[in-house]
């Protein structure tokens, strides 16, 4: 009995891919997974943050290897899915879909560009690394992907147009996903985050009035910290959660259901 509720919390063995684990968000994640006992593959485009957490994390005894690379290309994509493939041979347990972001602006004035930019990275990063790690995902038998949306793709957000409607299509994506691969045994979830301390939101925390109005429509009063949305992660990846599937967890300390 004992032994099988430990296994039910385990990860221990575990391989995963965490986009964006050089900072922020991606980086809480890695060290989540990675402290229990997952060997981690993280990516990011700058060549120096990533090699520098790697140290950090060689000193902690965390293993984590990394590629640089923008999920908004495809070909990085797929090289990072190879590259992938060899060093965990074929099998992939976790995939983490974390890199993104978005910039503020009226819906007026977003160009083509950026909005096709945004969908690549914020969606089809998404969708093509799904693709891709699948195979990888079912020799796993027990496979996981969870994605990183965005409250803005729960609610309506006034100058996020192109954003949220890319976070949006990942929680279409997941809950397609979730049903198409289920037979697979691969489930299939994501994360909808408030407003997490890092350094995508750091201009909201550096403006005191502004970040004085958001914390107020936070029942819980604050902003939250990316351990807080990783812990979420590594439970969703756990035995203990084999019966989620499809869901979208809002980890934004009460923001989504408060109407007051
Ligand atoms: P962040 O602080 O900007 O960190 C982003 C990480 O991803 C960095 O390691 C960055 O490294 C990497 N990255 C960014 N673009 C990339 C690309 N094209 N290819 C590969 N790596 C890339 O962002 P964050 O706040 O942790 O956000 C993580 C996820 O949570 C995003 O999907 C974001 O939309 C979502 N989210 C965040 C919040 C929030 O309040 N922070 C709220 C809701 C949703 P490089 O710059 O070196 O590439």
């Amino acid at each position: 009995m004992e032994n099988k509720r430990r296994e039910r919390w385990s990860l221990e063995g575990k391989k995963a891919l965490v986009t964006g684990g050089s900072k922020g968000i991606g980086r809480g994640i890695v060290e989540e997974l990675a402290g229990f006992g997952v060997r981690v593959h993280t990516c990011a485009r700058n060549e120096q943050d990533l090699s520098n957490s790697i140290d950090e994390w060689r000193r902690e005894n965390l293993e984590v290897t990394g590629t640089v690379c923008d999920v908004a290309s495809r070909t990085d994509r797929e090289k990072l899915m190879e590259e992938v493939s060899s060093i965990f041979e074929g099998k992939l347990d976790i995939l983490v879909n974390n890199a993104g972001g978005g910039e503020f602006k009226p819906a007026i004035e977003i160009t083509a560009e950026e909005c096709s930019s945004c969908m690549a990275l914020n969606f089809e990063s998404c969708f093509h690394l799904s693709q891709l790690a699948y195979p990888l995902l079912k020799a796993s038998g027990r496979g996981n992907v969870v994605s990183i949306s965005s409250l803005a793709g729960v609610g309506a957000t006034p100058l996020l147009a192109h954003y949220a409607s890319a976070k949006g299509a990942v929680i279409q994506l997941t809950k397609t996903l979730a049903c198409e691969w289920a037979e697979d045994m691969i489930r299939v979830n994501c994360i909808a985050p408030g407003v997490i301390k890092t350094p995508l939101a750091q201009w909201i925390i550096d403006d005191k009035a502004l970040s004085a109005k958001v914390a107020e429509q936070i029942p819980l009063k604050r902003f939250g910290e990316p351990d807080e949305v990783a812990a979420v992660v590594a439970f969703l990846c756990m035995p203990a959660a084999s019966f989620v599937t499809g869901q979208v967890i809002c980890v934004d300390g009460g923001r989504a259901i408060n109407l007051g």
